[in-house]
């Protein structure tokens, strides 16, 4: 069994876990709905109105205790600037590639 996992890659937090890469995009859109300045979009850092959340969603597999990521994706980027998806995680939709960039 897998699980995915919504992670922060600019502040390293891991945010929640889905039993499909399916659940886990449908609550990537619903934060994309959400204002980059409100929860839980705002990032946790003083830094916070010049920074910016970088969803991924990283696969493991469930009771793997090394951690270790089957593959990650880069999904949405959110910011003062706007939302933005990135193109990656199409691939991965597809079923086309696995992508191993985070590792
Ligand atoms: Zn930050």
């Amino acid at each position: 069994m897998r699980k995915f996992v919504i992670e922060d890659e600019c502040h390293a937090e891991w945010q929640c876990e889905f039993n499909s890469f399916k659940e886990a995009m449908s609550e990537l859109r619903r934060r994309s709905n959400i204002p980059w300045d409100s929860e839980p979009n705002i990032c946790p850092c003083t830094g916070w109105k010049n920074c910016e959340r970088l969803y991924t969603v990283t696969e493991y597999i469930v009771g793997d205790e090394s951690f270790k990521p089957q593959s990650e994706v880069e999904v949405l980027r959110v910011s003062s600037k706007g939302v933005v998806w990135l193109n990656d995680f199409e691939k991965y939709f597809s079923g086309e590639t696995h992508n191993n960039h985070g590792q």
